[in-house]
């Protein structure tokens, strides 16, 4: 997981573009002036989330309370296919080498296809369209996060615009090898390096939630292959100390790239410490 970075115009000329983008219909001619007839409001309550952003302090806002053809109104104003979306989505996925990060951040395993409400849009229809309140994600995420974004004046999720990520290492893996050489993996979360319990707390929702460790190991075994070939390709070539290196250094690197505890690394660096993993490939 890596942080992405937020929008950086103007949030509320963000909104009045996306109003303007919508048209009448037949079926209803009163569709934008209904819209603009809250300007001012939904304005002020813009100022208030983007207070809440800069003050990391989003947990304490208060909705207006929208309801019937108001808030189905608002709620309509996001599609993820516009091409409003879809520029948002290029500009905060663009990396500084300039490559788009095609891959959700809050799991790290399957492709951006939607746009995920940080500030659930039932409970805050007035921020359906708020740039800032849209974090790019896929859509299993987004399915599993359902409504609950806070619990007890607690945030449930990270906030990938706004919260540093530990340096420390708090995603671990079991690796068990069977006796028909089937590899199987055990992904969990610890608190060794003693990260602030506010956060570690943060860290464990987010990842019990959207339930990340069984996804890492559903998805292990292109990893492990891929190792497993590397490892082998060079075996002949190399001593197996030096390929260690190159397995190590080559990890060290996707984690400056993709965050720490980016949990294909986490996989890598367990394979090779694992005595059992590495005598499998080479007496094979
Ligand atoms: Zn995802």
């Amino acid at each position: 997981m890596r942080k992405l970075k937020p929008y950086n115009e103007d949030s509320f000329e963000f909104y009045e573009a996306v109003v303007n983008s919508k048209k009448n219909s037949a079926q209803d001619p009163n569709y934008k002036e209904r819209l603009q007839a809250h300007e001012a409001l939904i304005s002020d309550k813009f100022d208030d989330y983007d207070e809440g952003f800069d003050d990391d302090d989003l947990v304490s806002l208060v909705n207006h309370g929208f309801i019937n053809q108001d808030k189905t109104d608002l709620i309509k104003l996001y599609s993820y296919k516009s091409k409003k979306m879809q520029k948002l989505k290029i500009a905060v996925t663009t990396t500084e080498r300039n490559r788009l990060l095609s891959t959700c951040q809050n799991c790290t395993i399957s492709e951006v296809n939607s746009f995920d409400h940080f500030v659930n849009k039932d409970e805050f229809p007035e921020f359906s369209v708020h740039p800032k309140n849209l974090f790019p994600s896929c859509t299993k995420c987004n399915s599993y996060k359902g409504q609950d974004w806070r619990d007890q004046g607690q945030l449930t999720y990270l906030n990938l615009y706004l919260d540093d990520l530990p340096e420390e290492q708090y995603l671990f893996v079991d690796i068990n090898i069977a006796h028909d050489d089937a590899v199987s993996t055990k992904f969990y979360l610890d608190n060794p390096h003693d990260i602030d319990d506010l956060l570690f707390t943060r860290i464990e929702n987010h990842y019990k939630n959207l339930h990340l460790c069984k996804r890492f190991q559903e998805n292990a075994d292109t990893v492990i292959t891929s190792l497993e070939n590397t490892i082998r390709t060079y075996s002949d070539k190399l001593p197996i100390e030096d390929i260690i290196d190159l397995v190590l250094e080559n990890a060290e690197r996707d984690i400056q790239y993709y965050g720490y505890n980016y949990w294909k690394s986490i996989l890598e660096l367990a394979m090779v410490e694992s005595d059992d993993f590495l005598e499998m490939i080479l007496n094979d």
